[in-house]
């Protein structure tokens, strides 16, 4: 029940998708400015009521014209090296986005790389905190669908790889 899927997470028909967002909530660069592109001016009006999130923090809306039936919007932390509660900032976004898609009943859900890309974070370890995170989670709630959706053939490669070592 945990994938790894190549490609644009704009496409994903899923319960929910979830945007590596800012603060705002108003969308930006990166796979925000993809989402909010694909669910048209509706997201971010749904978005101006939210009144933005803390880093670590996930927000639920409707996914308006993408096929998704939700965004879960995560604010990841801007990586500092390391030192700055980076790792724990992180896991708080998969178990809070997590909680919340559990919350609202949904039963599958896709997230790309939170704070990988303009945020910094190296790529190793965010995968490893991810798939962790998504294991402890599984636990629970086994009939959740868990999809890493990667936007790089190496990206995939490192989630299949982790995935793999930790036995999933
Ligand atoms: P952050 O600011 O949290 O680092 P980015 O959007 O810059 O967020 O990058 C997060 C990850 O999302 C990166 O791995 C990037 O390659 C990936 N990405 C960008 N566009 C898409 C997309 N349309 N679908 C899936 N992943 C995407």
């Amino acid at each position: 029940m945990i994938e790894v899927v190549e490609g644009d997470i704009t496409l994903l028909d899923v319960d929910a998708i979830v945007n590596a967002a800012n603060a705002t909530l108003l969308g930006g660069g990166g796979v925000d400015g993809a989402i909010h592109r694909a669910a048209g001016p509706e997201l971010l009006a749904e978005c101006r009521t939210l009144g933005g999130a803390n880093t670590g923090e996930a927000k639920l809306t409707r996914g308006y014209r993408l096929k998704a039936r939700h965004v879960i919007h995560c604010v990841g932390p801007v990586w500092h090296g390391g030192d700055q509660g980076e790792s724990a900032l992180l896991a708080s976004c998969y178990r809070n986005a997590l909680s919340l898609a559990a919350r609202h009943d949904l039963k599958s859900i896709a997230f790309p790389a939170i704070s990988t890309g303009i945020y910094g974070y190296p790529i190793e370890p965010a995968t490893g905190i991810a798939v962790r995170e998504a294991r402890v989670f599984q636990k629970s709630h086994p009939d959740m669908r868990i999809i890493f959706c990667c936007f790089s053939t190496r990206d995939a490669a490192i989630y299949k790889k982790t995935l793999g070592v930790l036995g999933v």
